[in-house]
């Protein structure tokens, strides 16, 4: 059978300027994106547009994906898709299971690339000033898991011969972990610190000696994911808090635009600066899943009196696109009947040179169309009712939110993730303040589809360090 192609791919720890050109190249080509929990929204922008993204954590509803699910997964995607990519956090093969993939991956012969990532291990520590090495203070280092599962017990006296100790997924056994360093002749008084969340918006450093660590980390509510360094280097001051105290540090921006490219171009200086970004853009929103564009076009190349009946001005667009994606000659639309719900969407569509033949329930009920695809955004049942009454056909039209998912099986379906999702993920994780590149009018539908509307939506100025004025689009 023929096979597309899986690269397991290291993501970094979060920053962006920690994903490699590798990387980030294959993100731009990939046709399906499998990401772990740890990968940070901010590096899925670099995708297609119409690239399907499957979550490998926890899908809402469903059970977290099991290490085997996952390779069958892949190997099931890779026979649909030319470029699959695996993309987790940090570097793929340190405490990654990238090496459990790969050989599932060659046992199915599916061929693979593997690029390495940034470790959290290292870069971690280096975001909260902290040096693996350091002359004179540390010549070596030792990375190991905290999780007693993983058999740190069984070394833990070659982990203590180390002079700077690194260990990842260790928050929840502090304790233990302290008092298994210090039986084994490590001084409670070593330095030691904790990072949370490094090299993203939220990250957190925590300095104490190995004995009072696990006290001060619950002091202040620290957990999952922290890297935990002990060690002289741990009290080393030569780096400063150098990331946590840029100018934008702990800033999140939201930016509505056009296209991904100028979203990423306005996003690199305030990046520069500190700040998270994560952006929005039309490009993306336009994107449906072909069958729902299909139903409607369809109908029309055949010439059926067939009406549209638009909710959102978001719908027009993405209506639009999809004509000219189906490389319907715009000749065959002069049959069709478009209708709008209300003023708003009737002057979205006279501005993108249609104009509506109806604007009021009555009127709808009065076309000649025995057809109508409604626009499924929103409630309106009103808008069906008026549609049935006139005794024509009714078919839900899906524009809004809508994805492009091509041949995902079925069963990983639950795992499809749309950018709105993932952009709500992002959200979730705390405020972000929500900025229009372009006129604010234009990008209020974005908002609109994010559940964002109420948010004040502001102009960004052209390369965005300053902002103007609040400039509220209708
Ligand atoms: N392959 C990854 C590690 C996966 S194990 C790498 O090379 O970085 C998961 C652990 O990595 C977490 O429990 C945490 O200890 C660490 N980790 C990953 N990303 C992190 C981040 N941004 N901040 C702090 N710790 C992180």
């Amino acid at each position: 059978m023929a096979h597309g192609r899986v690269a397991l791919v290291g993501a970094g720890p979060g920053h962006p300027g920690l994903l490699t050109e590798r990387a980030r190249a294959l993100i731009e080509q990939a046709d399906v994106i499998v990401y772990d929990r740890l990968v940070s929204p901010r590096l899925l922008l670099h995708a297609k547009p119409e690239a399907t993204l499957v979550y490998a954590g926890k899908a809402p509803g469903c059970h977290a994906l099991g290490q085997r699910e996952i390779e069958a997964m892949l190997v099931d995607l890779a026979r649909q898709h030319d470029l699959v990519v695996r993309l987790k956090g940090g570097d793929p093969l340190v405490f990654g299971r990238g090496a459990e993939e790969a050989a599932a991956l060659r046992q199915a012969g599916v061929p693979f690339e593997l690029v390495p990532g940034v470790t959290s291990a290292l870069a971690v520590p280096a975001f909260a000033g902290i040096p693996a090495t350091l002359r004179g203070v540390s010549r070596s280092f030792a990375v190991a898991t905290g999780h007693a599962g993983d058999g740190l017990m069984a070394r833990v006296d070659a982990l203590a011969a180390a002079e700077t100790i690194v260990l990842l997924m260790g928050v929840s056994e502090l304790p233990r972990i302290a008092g298994e360093l210090a039986a084994h002749g490590v001084s409670s008084d070593t330095p030691a610190a904790i990072v949370e969340w490094g090299t993203r918006w939220k990250q957190r450093t925590v300095r104490a000696t190995l004995g009072g660590l696990a006290h001060e980390a619950e002091r202040k509510g620290i957990g999952s994911p922290a890297v935990i360094v002990i060690g002289q280097v741990a009290a080393d001051a030569s780096l400063g808090s150098w990331f946590e105290s840029m100018p934008r540090f702990g800033e999140r921006h939201l930016l509505l635009a056009s296209s991904m490219r100028e979203a990423l171009a306005h996003a690199a200086p305030l990046e520069a600066e500190g700040a998270e970004v994560l952006a929005y853009t039309w490009d993306r929103a336009r994107s449906l899943r072909p069958s729902e564009a299909d139903a409607g076009l369809t109908a029309v190349a055949h010439g059926r009196p067939v009406g549209f009946v638009f909710r959102t001005a978001l719908g027009v667009d993405a209506w639009l696109c999809a004509v000219q994606r189906a490389g319907l000659d715009l000749r065959r639309l002069a049959h069709v009947q478009v209708a709008a719900i209300d003023g708003y969407v009737a002057h979205a569509l006279r501005e993108r040179g249609l104009s509506p033949d109806a604007r009021s329930l009555g009127e709808i009920a009065r076309a000649p169309v025995d057809l109508w695809l409604v626009e499924a955004a929103g409630s309106g049942d009103d808008v069906d009712a008026a549609c049935r009454a006139s005794g024509a056909e009714v078919r839900p039209l899906n524009l809004l939110g809508a994805r492009l998912a091509p041949a995902v099986p079925a069963r990983w379906q639950p795992f499809v993730r749309t950018w709105r999702d993932v952009i709500a993920d992002w959200l979730s994780e705390g405020p972000a303040d929500l900025w229009a590149l372009g006129d604010p009018a234009l990008m209020r539908p974005l908002a609109l589809e994010l559940g964002m509307d109420s948010e004040p939506l502001r102009r960004a100025d052209a390369f965005g360090l300053a902002a103007r004025e609040a400039v509220c689009g209708a």
